[in-house]
């Protein structure tokens, strides 16, 4: 458990994966009735950018700092306007106490969720670290909705699933230090609790070094595990090279029908503000998707 979520918050990666929780929770809430959110590996909750860790790499560079201040020799500022999805979920970074002079803390999943919930909705967050765990906990201690896990993510979601309100949202976001491992604990947990609660939406970040590591599970999905699977990626270097990651992905299963459309220009405008020396590259596309089979089945 070497991996922290401090060394890298902020960064590309982030901007996707946050962004599409945002998209998903927004889409939750078009309905009155309360729903939960399970974050299966949350981290410490929130980051500081002028801290110890981000400072020794500056991956947040590279990451929501090019959205707040696009490279304007690349594009001019009318291309620069960002999407509503992304202006919002930016605001909401911005409007964070601590925030008030400019981007200092960055947050993460849980915290990110949290803020964008209701009165009745809930949050389950679990995190195996005990001193992130121990952040975590102490973030959210005055918040009645939230309720944190010190413990393994994949365990508990067994426990955990299905929620009380019968309907949200399952983000499992993990280190990935052994990856092919880290796929096998992925597809048993989506697994078992797609079996006890196959109505929930189910949304898994992954990276992207070379595509053949990852081209396994993506094919997994295809067949069977759901029946409507979207996949949205952004790369920003070629993904051929182990050794660096690349790129990054989020797939999210039962997604909501039109999150495809709410996540188009926010990942053409991420493709265009977040480039590394060459244009980055973007997929958005359904893995499967039982509407379309009806609609192509149908005479
Ligand atoms: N989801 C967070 C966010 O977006 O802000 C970042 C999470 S970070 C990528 C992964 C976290 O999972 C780390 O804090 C790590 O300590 C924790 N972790 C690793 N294995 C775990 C497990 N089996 N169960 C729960 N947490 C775990």
């Amino acid at each position: 458990m070497n991996y922290r979520h401090a060394f890298h918050a902020g960064n590309f990666a982030d901007v996707l994966k946050h962004t599409v929780l945002l998209a998903l929770i927004e889409a939750l809430k078009t309905k009155p009735a309360p729903f939960a959110y399970i974050d299966t590996h949350a981290g410490s909750g929130c980051y500081a950018l002028d801290g110890r860790e981000a400072g020794k790499t500056g991956e947040y560079k590279d990451g929501i700092h090019r959205l707040l201040f696009p490279d304007m020799g690349a594009t001019d500022a009318a291309s620069a306007a960002l999407p509503p999805l992304l202006r919002r979920w930016l605001d909401d970074i911005l409007a964070l106490p601590g925030n008030e002079d400019g981007l200092k803390l960055y947050p993460g999943s849980p915290l990110q969720a949290a803020r964008a919930l209701r009165e009745g909705d809930s949050a389950q967050l679990c995190e195996l670290h005990p001193e992130e765990a121990a952040r975590l906990r102490e973030l959210f201690h005055r918040d009645a909705r939230v309720h944190v896990h010190h413990r393994n993510g994949y365990e508990a979601l067994k426990a955990l699933v299905p929620p009380k309100e019968k309907r949200g949202l399952v983000l499992i976001d993990p280190p990935y230090e052994a990856q092919e491992a880290e796929y096998r604990l992925i597809e048993q947990a989506l697994k078992g609790a797609i079996e006890r609660w196959p109505t929930g939406i189910y949304a898994v970040w992954y990276p992207i070094k070379l595509r053949s590591q990852v081209q396994p599970f993506l094919r997994g999905l295809q067949h069977g595990i759901a029946r409507r699977v979207l996949r949205a990626e952004l790369l920003v270097h070629p993904d051929d090279s182990p050794l660096r990651l690349n790129g990054s992905g989020m797939v999210i299963l039962n997604a909501p029908w039109n999150l495809d459309q709410a996540l188009r220009e926010p990942l053409r405008a991420m493709a265009r503000l977040l480039g590394q020396g060459q244009p980055a590259e973007w997929k958005l596309d359904w893995l499967a998707n039982d509407s379309a089979e009806a609609i192509a089945a149908a005479p």
